[in-house]
């Protein structure tokens, strides 16, 4: 069996080693989780809430150990992971109120009675990021759990300790073992089976619009099911009506949260032409105030990147020539440390278009709100964006006109697992999260019972 060996991106110091899960053994994951399921699908819904609780709980006395663990894999500020590892907790408490209120409709026909069914899928695939292992992973497989299937996750090659972790405590908080089964190993070989495996129902992949796009056409040879959460360059958009001061304090951390690897960073900053000179004044030592450094220690806001190779890729996004208006600070030695960037390119440059995953920002000017609008949705992705204004009919004009899945107004937040999270465009494919998560594993069964007359 082939291994892979884990780095610390804050130390480059070797963490660990990971089996490589083969083709045979996803095809014999699949099968017991085949056979898992039918047991757990028959259990009555109360019980598999309560499992799901149990599982939360063991998850909530396993926080410390999570964070420390996510820390040394993915170089996540202690603060965050910690954050991350509650998250997973929490998603899973909501998720298990699902399986007793998974109700179907009754619907009025002639002749008798018309009911329908939320019927499980059976087994369900979870392919995720390296950016964020443990929340991702929960998003998908809690709800699916919840509405009676099984769950096969393959983690990202780089950070897969977490998820491995949640794996085991979910076996020691009562679950069947085979129901809920985590596969480390490459894309190329579990992902690709869980895509071509004809037993596995439905893919949920996170990652990126290139492999999620490979995914969705492999799907697509047996009308699998699949949801794609993939890449973003969404738009922090500031007007010159808006609180401009907390605009500008508060950017930093719209696009330099886990050091940019995150798919709904703000990473192009539009401001209005006629404050944009102010706006980069009160930015200026914003970024140079993020805290860069060791990710195990409190008040760290910003860790390295997560490898050498992506290093390298955001590297290339700034050469020498590039168009920087400052960086704030990165430690030296040992470790993939960037510093948070300022770019102030053309609208047409690469660095406005693509998306870098990393700590680096590109700033435009627009005139006016027409301007605005046409250039947050020049792009092929559409996940988020945040809009500042003080004034309440532009929010709602400019919030209706942004062709993104996840938007605020005067702040940059997106997620919360009980509200809807996805992407327009290809940003994505499908919801996650929010009171529906349940229903997208699920198949709708419609059954009429005849009824005689007496
Ligand atoms: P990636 O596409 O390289 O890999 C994602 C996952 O797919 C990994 O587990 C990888 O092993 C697997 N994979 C690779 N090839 C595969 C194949 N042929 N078949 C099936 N699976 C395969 O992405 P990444 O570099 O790990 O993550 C970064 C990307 O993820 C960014 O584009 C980011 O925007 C996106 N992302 C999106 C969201 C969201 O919710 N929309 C969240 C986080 C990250």
């Amino acid at each position: 069996m082939t291994t892979s060996t884990i780095i610390n991106p804050a130390t480059e110091e070797v963490l660990d080693t990971v089996k490589q899960t083969d083709e045979a053994g996803v095809d014999d994951a699949v099968a017991r989780a085949s056979a898992a399921q039918r047991a757990w699908a028959r259990l009555a819904p109360a019980e598999r809430a309560a499992a799901l609780r149990s599982f939360a709980e063991v998850v909530d006395t396993h926080i410390d150990e999570l964070a420390e663990l996510e820390v040394a894999n993915s170089g996540h500020p202690i603060g965050n992971a910690a954050w991350e590892a509650g998250h997973v907790r929490d998603v899973l408490h909501y998720y298990a109120a699902s399986p007793e209120r998974l109700s179907g409709k009754q619907i009025p026909v002639a002749g008798g009675l018309d009911v329908t069914f939320h019927e499980p899928l059976g087994v369900v695939g979870v392919i995720t990021p390296w950016n964020f292992p443990m929340t991702i992973a929960s998003w998908g497989f809690a709800p699916a759990l919840a509405a009676g299937n099984a769950v096969l996750v393959k983690p990202a090659e780089w950070t897969p300790l977490t998820t491995i972790r949640l794996g085991e405590l979910a076996v020691e908080a009562g679950l069947p073992a085979d129901l809920f089964c985590v596969l480390p190993g490459k894309g190329s070989v579990v992902g690709e089976r869980f895509v071509t495996h004809p037993d596995v129902r439905k893919i949920v992949f996170t990652g990126s619009t290139e492999v999620g796009t490979r995914v969705m056409a492999g799907a697509a040879a047996q009308v699998k099911r699949v949801t794609l959460e993939l890449g973003g360059k969404s738009a922090n958009i500031v007007f010159d009506d808006c609180d401009l001061e907390k605009a500008a304090a508060t950017a930093p951390y719209g696009v330099f949260d886990n050091a940019g690897q995150d798919c709904c960073a703000r990473s192009r900053i539009l401001v209005q032409r006629n404050v944009y000179d102010r706006f980069m004044e009160l930015l200026e030592p914003a970024v140079k105030g993020v805290v860069v450094g060791d990710p195990r220690a409190e008040g760290t806001e910003m860790g390295p990147l997560v490898s050498r190779t992506h290093f390298d890729t955001v590297a290339s996004y700034v050469p020498d020539d590039a168009a920087v208006a400052f960086r704030g600070h990165a430690p030296s030695g040992p470790g993939y440390w960037f510093a948070p960037t300022v770019l102030t390119p053309q609208r047409t440059d690469r660095t406005v278009r693509e998306e870098i995953f990393g700590p680096v920002v590109t700033v435009l000017a627009f005139d006016d709100e027409a301007d605005a609008i046409a250039l947050a949705n020049d792009t092929a992705y559409g996940l988020s964006g945040s809009i500042w204004t003080d004034n309440l009919s532009r929010a709602v004009r400019v919030s209706r006109a942004v062709e993104a899945g996840n938007l605020s107004v005067n702040s940059h937040s997106s997620v919360r697992y009980h509200t809807p999270f996805g992407g327009f465009k290809q940003s994505g494919l499908g919801r996650e999260l929010g009171p529906d998560a349940p229903l997208s594993f699920t198949e709708t069964k419609n059954v009429f019972f005849a009824v005689e007359e007496s």
